[in-house]
């Protein structure tokens, strides 16, 4: 996780720094403050809504307590420090999307301090609420105010990541974590979910508790998927260096920049206000809460309430299954198949789980994939299971599986019914095949011959000619055996 780069015209060293700032939206049935459906994306524009979330005068805000859970689950979860006490400040600025000209939030006293993820530190987690949406269109703007007040939990991460890759991969865990929790769904296209990048490129190392020792930062922000994260960091870090090293007009100044996507570029948005520019003080209206002197809010509750957490899954899934990393990426990320095939795997040993993996990764997800029609809905881990039983016991071929993966992906039924009805069923009966086997070998005297007097490729010949008079349902492992012996 280090990376220093060298200017090629001074030869200076240069030391990269990044931190991260996230906002997930929490998914709960109410707002943050008031009793409105937590439903930012009802097509219906200001249906949610009511005083309190508008910022109507005389209106006083409420907690809502299922928020708090679940930011301070992410932080049990993280190995964080959970807040013995907390209050929420007004964060002031004025724009049309935030309707009492603040926003409440929190600033001295986080939900959450410290932790790690990915071996990145963290330095807070606080709640706070959603803004509204604005609509720019045919020269207006329009303000809905359904996403108003929506609770919103902000991770920021200490600058202590140094090359995008790493920025990328914890955004990415983090993602998992929170649809892994129930939390938020953390969808990046949709902005339930928000990464915002610091960069800065200092001579004199890297940060140790010291800020002074760090150069200008640039944030870049609205980055709405996890390839733009990576780009966009790469992008700031070769900016700022040609300007360090004079080979670019301009100064590196602290300001939030946007993502050009059709440029490949950031591009300068606004100064950066300082937190001294928010004007930030405790809000009257909300009372201040002692959550060392709640039991639903300890550390030992919230663990209990814990389900498997991704890296477990990941590590679990590596030693019992021993099936590819890839494959295990693909089941923390998708819940369908890894439902499909944790449950399978459960009635299957040793020698079924590779297959298993393939079978489920591969051929199912290529089959979603192309729009197949069919429904993953229609196959069980139970009749994936003995479909791969069959497999293993000879009883189906590779061929076989895939056709009947097919139909079960269709039409749903049991594997074992299809593949009788589909003729799938492999002939593995060695009384029964010899016949067949010895037919062929009185109806091939030359090719016997030349077998005989050692010409062994030969061997490939007859199996063919038992498939083809099978009409592919002889096992074919089975029918090379029957040769060698009879020939
Ligand atoms: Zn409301
Ligand atoms: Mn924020």
């Amino acid at each position: 996780m280090t990376n220093k780069i060298i200017g090629k015209k001074t030869g200076k060293e240069y030391f990269v720094t990044i931190g991260l700032e996230i906002h997930a939206e929490m998914k709960t049935k109410t707002k943050m403050f008031c009793r409105c459906k937590n439903d930012p994306f009802n097509s219906k524009p200001n249906t949610n809504i009511c005083p309190i979330c508008t910022g109507q005068p005389g209106t006083l805000p409420y907690v809502n307590k299922q928020a708090c859970k679940n930011v301070m689950k992410v932080g049990v979860a993280l190995g964080s420090d959970l807040a013995d006490f907390s209050e929420f400040d007004r964060k002031n600025y004025f724009y049309p999307d935030i309707p009492k000209a603040y926003q409440i939030s929190q600033f001295q006293y986080p939900l959450v301090s410290g932790g790690s993820l990915v071996g990145v530190e963290l330095e807070r987690i606080h709640m706070e609420e959603d803004t509204a949406t604005s609509i720019h269109k045919n020269g207006k703007s329009l303000v809905d105010y359904n996403r108003s007040s929506v609770p919103l939990m902000e991770l920021v991460t200490r600058p202590v990541i140094h090359d995008a890759e790493t920025a990328v991969k914890f955004a990415k865990e983090l993602q998992l974590l929170l649809r892994t929790l129930g939390v938020s769904d953390a969808n990046l296209e949709k902005g339930e979910m928000r990464i915002e990048a610091n960069i800065s490129l200092s001579e004199n190392g890297y940060f140790d508790g010291d800020f002074s020792k760090l150069g200008v930062k640039t944030e870049v922000k609205n980055l709405n998927s996890f390839k733009v994260v990576g780009q966009a960091i790469e992008y700031e870090i070769k900016r700022h260096l040609a300007i360090l090293e004079g080979e670019a007009e301009g100064e590196i100044v602290q300001e939030t920049r946007g993502w050009d996507e059709n440029e490949g570029a950031t591009f300068s948005q606004r100064k950066k206000e300082t937190s001294d520019d928010y004007r930030y003080f405790p809000d009257p209206d909300i009372p201040k809460y002692k959550f060392s002197e709640l039991e639903e809010f300890s550390k030992e509750v919230l663990k209990k309430e814990l389900p498997e957490l991704p890296w477990e899954k990941r590590e679990r899934y590596l030693t019992d299954y021993k099936i590819q990393a890839d494959d295990v990426e693909f089941y923390l990320n998708n819940k369908a198949f890894d439902k499909i095939f944790s449950t399978a795997a459960s009635l299957l040993d040793n020698n079924g789980y590779k297959k298993l993996s393939n079978y489920v990764s591969t051929d199912l997800a290529g089959l979603e994939k192309n729009d197949e029609e069919g429904s993953l809905e229609n196959i069980s881990g139970e009749q994936m299971a003995l479909m791969v039983k069959m497999i293993l016991e000879g009883e189906l071929s590779s061929r076989g599986a895939k056709d009947l993966l097919l139909e079960m992906y269709k039409n749903g039924g049991e594997a074992k019914v299809i593949a009788k009805e589909k003729n799938l069923i492999q002939k593995s009966d060695e009384g029964e095949l010899k016949k067949v086997v010895e037919e062929i070998i009185t109806d091939n005297p030359k090719q016997t011959e030349d077998y005989k007097a050692g010409e062994e490729k030969l061997l490939q010949y007859f199996v063919g000619q038992g498939m083809k008079a099978t009409r592919g349902s002889a096992n074919p492992g089975v029918l090379a055996k029957l040769f060698k012996e009879l020939l």
